[in-house]
């Protein structure tokens, strides 16, 4: 992946693509003081970029380290970064992490740097393949205690169950895992949120230990302005046999519908599929209906 053509945006450059390196002792390595996005461009303009800016600058303040780059500065720096890979519909990383001046826990004086690529990452599945649904395991790691590390930063550090139980799902046939919370409760995937439906209403668990998705907002208020009641609640294991349909949401994975949990099963119906559509025409405002 780091021998690609195209350019990074690197603490204020444009560096060929196999030049944005790190020294191999980087604080962000070795003690995961990292930060990063996940962002689609569509026909050339970022979804919600400003949001996703945002989001990283306070990642990094919950890491106890500041961006040296305004939102602004962000949000041009990745429109930049889109036009120069001639990428209009891409897939957009910033990264931010502590540097190598100092090796140890405290890191004070360590520079902040910050690099910005952007690729292709076709949407998953087309809409017709989509619908058949995904399968999810469940996974063995459950999502942390807020008191235990700050859950609403989109940090490095929080993805090291993610990959381990993604891992053991893909080992396993599955496409993804669901994740429970540290108290039992349903939680996330490892890349994405979940929601549920049941007798026409929405449920999704209650954004209070993982990251409160912008696919997850958008999708809510998408919801609602079809009329559809949106439950934001504390979801239990026991339920999902009572849920008809499920599906996931995240900028990689847009809403892709679920057919299996584990042993739960479920049919992508209408609501998944109207909601896909209109988070298609929300995100491509532009484009003409097909
Ligand atoms: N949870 C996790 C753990 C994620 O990595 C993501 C993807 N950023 C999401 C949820 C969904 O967030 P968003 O809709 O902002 O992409």
């Amino acid at each position: 992946f780091d021998r690609q053509d195209g350019v990074i945006w690197f603490d204020g450059q444009l560096v060929p693509w196999a030049d944005a390196k790190v020294h191999v002792l980087t604080h962000g390595l070795h003690y995961a003081s990292c930060v990063f996005e996940g962002e689609r461009a569509y026909g050339g303009s970022i979804f919600k970029s400003t949001e996703h800016s945002e989001r990283l600058k306070h990642s990094a303040e919950l890491l106890d380290f500041t961006i040296p780059f305004s939102v602004a500065e962000i949000d041009a720096a990745k429109h930049l970064v889109v036009e120069k890979n001639g990428r209009a519909d891409a897939y957009v990383r910033p990264v931010a992490w502590r540097g190598s001046e100092m090796m140890g826990v405290s890191a004070q004086n360590n520079k902040i740097h910050l690099a910005i690529a952007a690729w292709e990452w076709p949407s998953y599945f087309d809409p017709a393949e989509r619908l058949k649904g995904i399968r999810l395991d469940l996974a063995d790691f459950r999502r942390p205690d807020p008191a235990t590390i700050p859950a609403k930063a989109k940090a490095s550090g929080l993805y090291m169950i993610c990959t381990i139980s993604k891992h053991k799902a893909e080992r396993r046939g599955y496409a993804d895992a669901l994740m429970l919370d540290w108290r039992g409760h349903v939680a996330e995937c490892t890349g994405a949120n979940i929601f549920f439906v049941k007798d026409g209403v929405l449920h999704t668990p209650t954004a209070d230990a993982f990251l409160n998705g912008i696919t997850r907002r958008t999708v809510i208020e998408l919801a609602r302005r079809r009329g559809i009641e949106v439950n934001e609640r504390t979801i239990l294991p026991d339920e999902l046999s009572a849920f008809s349909e499920c599906f996931i949401t995240g900028t990689a994975a847009e809403v892709t519908p679920v057919s299996e949990i584990a042993d739960w099963r479920f049919t992508p119906g209408q609501i998944s599929k109207t909601l896909m559509e209109d988070y298609t025409a929300e995100v491509r405002p532009h484009a003409k209906a097909a």
